[in-house]
């Protein structure tokens, strides 16, 4: 059994980021893959059952604040064990943010972060202007060597700029990124993924939602295979917004 551990669904779900939990789910049922998803609220401990994803979405700043005061103590504790035990966890905007050392919003409050990632996350200056729109990225899937494509959609004013001990998810291909300057998107560590891809960022790129199972999966069984699915429609979705946002190049 696969279980999906949905951090504050309610709260993190900015631009529909619990696509990416049904993407993730559907994606196992279809292959008839026992899988079943837990909501996890603020005040809520984490309970890994041996075989899980970790998701959690965007939110404003005032979400993101009640977040950081519930992970301040044991549960980011456990979240970190979690990653450095080779958990797959999957953070998007804020939630990414979140998965740093801080974030500081305009109004100059710094709220902590989980420390997952080295990096850490500055707010707009007064002039500037929020990172909105789609957004191409080029990922080297770290698993297969292979270089894909996936494309999202970005709406955030924090600017992330990654230290030393941390891999960007990908390179900017058509887009902002972490902070429209320096051309990475998001973090990547050990089986931690954080980025700024709303969409929601799963359905779009079914490859990347296979590689999460995958990683989860072969964390109990290290021979397991997925079989394919068919994914025209999802290749369809990709090839759409692709096509529109690289024509922007
Ligand atoms: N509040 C954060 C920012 O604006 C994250 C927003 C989001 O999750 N889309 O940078």
């Amino acid at each position: 059994m696969l279980t999906i551990h949905h951090l504050y669904a309610d709260m993190m779900n900015l631009y529909g980021d619990r696509g990416n939990v049904i993407s993730i789910k559907k994606r196992c049922q279809w292959r008839g893959i026992p899988v079943e998803v837990i909501d996890v609220g603020l005040t809520e401990r984490i309970r890994p059952t041996g075989c899980d994803l970790f998701l959690f979405g965007g939110g404003q700043d005032r979400e993101q604040a009640l977040l950081a005061e519930d992970l301040s103590g044991s549960k980011g504790a456990d979240l970190r064990a979690i990653v450095e035990d080779g958990g797959v966890v999957l953070g998007v905007c804020g939630g990414y943010q979140l998965m740093g050392h801080s974030y500081e919003t305009p109004e100059g409050q710094k709220l902590p972060g989980v420390g997952i990632f080295d990096l850490h996350t500055e707010p707009r200056r007064p002039k500037e202007e929020r990172l909105i729109g789609n957004v191409l990225v080029r990922v080297r899937a770290p698993e297969t060597g292979e270089t894909r494509e996936i494309v999202g959609f970005e709406n955030h004013g924090g600017r992330t700029y990654l230290g030393e001990d941390v891999k960007p998810l990908g390179e900017v291909i058509v887009g902002y990124g972490n902070n429209g300057k320096d051309g990475t998107e998001g973090a990547r560590r050990l089986n931690a993924y954080g980025t700024y891809l709303h969409g929601s960022l799963l359905p779009k790129n079914p490859w990347l939602t296979d590689q999460f199972i995958l990683n989860a999966l072969r964390r109990t069984d290290e021979s397991f295979e997925l079989e394919p699915l068919d994914d025209t429609t999802e290749g369809r979705a990709f090839s759409s917004v692709a096509a529109r946002v690289a024509g922007r190049r």
